[in-house]
């Protein structure tokens, strides 16, 4: 039994991870949301130290000190650019660690399982089917992110059959775990989400892969809360609600944002759909300029939209961006940032990005307030941005991103693309408006483009 204290205890942690959420809804409140959060989870996972009567305590301080410098360490040394591999290990880690956990439980229940009840032994079963699809899931995706293997979609025949088959086989080992409860049913049951987790992610590609870390995420909540409620545990099964809702909430906002549906992108290769990833350079003339010539443009315009995408990111460019937009707005020239919501490679990537270089969050405008700002627009930069402003989305029916909402970056007057060189974005699809006459590319590292584009904004 859990004594009175530590449940409120709990309870207290659980309120806070719903201020910690609510903190991280905003730009202004997210650093206190998180550190609120982080607070409430130390004091969670201090709080059965003092209840329990625990074995191997040595042992288990052993395993939090080294899951807490991992931690660390991995948090200050990762790349802005390489966020979502780093959720997907997290994540991924916490569904393995709720497999591992029911586990454990099903193998001390052992004689007594009888006296459990047969919802508490399918919610053990749902915890070690779930919790290790996400182990494995989570693990492909990172293999992918980080160009450890392919990100354009794996398939080979039979994979719907075979996918179909271990699914199946999933829920009749589900059932004999409530029926008949042991390890002798439990251990397959984990084997087996491992290999479906793998199937799952397998066929995915490109750009579609981040998604699916967020619908792991929200397996990986669910097997939690599920965790929790085998473990008498109030606080897993809040935090485990929390993480199950908003990882749906967010997929289904990202499906959305790229204009496709969750069960195209979950099974889209699988009918052959799905094609997203790289694709070839094209080598169609385009009119290509120099940084003076940017300047020019830049410097006499009235009405300037910036478009930051993946590209400002890898070059880290934001500081340099900053300052070459303040230059323009002392300069008497208005100039706003447009935000795409899928913009970069995780949800918020621009809005954090902005936010490092000190650009004021009133500078920053989402896509449907800004879109019908662009035909009175004199010059668009793009920095690093693609697919958000392709229009391909609105006039080439089967293009992978077709259906996307997009930037209207093509109804300005004049566009400014800064990228290195003539390869397509993450959806491998080639843009129009590169080839636009009123569209001038200059080429090079964003960060170089702009230093440059930068002093000679400053020499006019
Ligand atoms: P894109 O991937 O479409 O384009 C990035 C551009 O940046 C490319 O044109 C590339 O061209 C250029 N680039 C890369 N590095 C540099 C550099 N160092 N200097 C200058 N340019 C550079 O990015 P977008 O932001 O437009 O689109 C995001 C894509 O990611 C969309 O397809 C979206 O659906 C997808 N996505 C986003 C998610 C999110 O939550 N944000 C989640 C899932 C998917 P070049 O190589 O020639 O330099």
């Amino acid at each position: 039994m859990i004594p009175t204290w530590a449940q409120l205890v709990y309870l207290g942690c659980a309120v806070a991870f719903i201020l910690a959420l609510k903190g991280l809804a905003g730009p202004r409140t997210a650093r206190a949301g998180n550190l609120i959060g982080a607070g409430a989870a130390v004091v969670a996972v201090a709080t059965p130290f003092f209840y329990l009567d625990l074995d191997h305590v040595p042992l288990i301080l052993a395993a939090v000190a080294i899951g807490s410098v991992i931690g660390v360490v991995g948090a200050r040394r990762v790349q802005m650019t390489q966020m979502p591999q780093m959720v997907a290990l997290f994540n991924g880690v916490g569904g393995g660690a709720a497999a591992l956990v029911a586990l454990v439980e099903l193998y001390e229940m052992g004689p007594h399982a009888e006296e459990v009840g047969w919802f508490t032994l399918a919610a053990t079963a749902f915890t070690i089917l779930v919790g290790s699809v996400s182990f494995s899931g989570s693990a492909v995706t990172f293999a992918k992110l980080q160009e450890l293997m392919t990100s354009r979609p794996v398939v080979f025949p039979g994979l719907p059959v075979v996918f179909g088959l271990a699914g199946i086989a999933g829920i009749a080992l589900g059932v004999l775990v409530v029926t008949d409860p042991g390890v002798s049913f439990g251990i397959p049951l984990a084997l087996l989400g491992l290999l479906v987790g793998v199937l799952l992610v397998l066929p995915v590609g490109g750009a579609d892969v981040p998604i699916v870390i967020s619908l792991l995420n929200a397996f990986t909540g669910l097997t939690v809360a599920a965790g929790g409620y085998v473990l008498g545990n109030v606080v897993l099964l809040v935090a485990g609600t929390l993480v199950g809702a908003s990882g749906t909430f967010l997929t289904l906002l990202m499906a959305r944002a790229m204009g496709r549906s969750v069960s195209n992108i979950l099974f889209g290769a699988l009918r052959g759909g799905s094609t997203l990833g790289a694709g070839e350079a094209s080598d169609r003339p385009v009119r290509s300029a120099g940084p003076e010539d940017v300047a020019i443009l830049l410097g006499y315009a009235e009405r300037v939209i910036i478009v930051p995408g993946y590209g400002l990111a890898v070059a880290q460019a934001q500081h340099t961006l900053r300052e070459l937009v303040d230059v323009l707005l002392t300069r008497g020239a208005r100039v706003d940032y447009a935000i795409h919501p899928v913009a970069g490679r995780m949800p918020g990537h621009m809005n954090v990005l902005l936010a490092e270089a000190q650009v004021p969050y009133d500078q920053l405008v989402e896509m449907d307030d800004i879109n019908g700002e662009f035909k009175h627009t004199d010059v668009v930069l793009v920095v690093g941005a693609n697919d958000v402003v392709n229009p391909a989305a609105k006039t080439t029916p089967g293009a992978p991103i077709y259906g996307m909402p997009i930037l209207d970056v093509d109804e300005a007057r004049q566009v400014v693309f800064l990228k290195r060189s003539m390869r397509p974005g993450f959806a491998g699809i080639e843009n129009e408006l590169l080839f636009d006459p009123r569209t001038t590319l200059l080429f090079g590292d964003a960060k170089d483009s702009l230093a440059k584009v930068l002093s000679a904004v400053k020499g006019l």
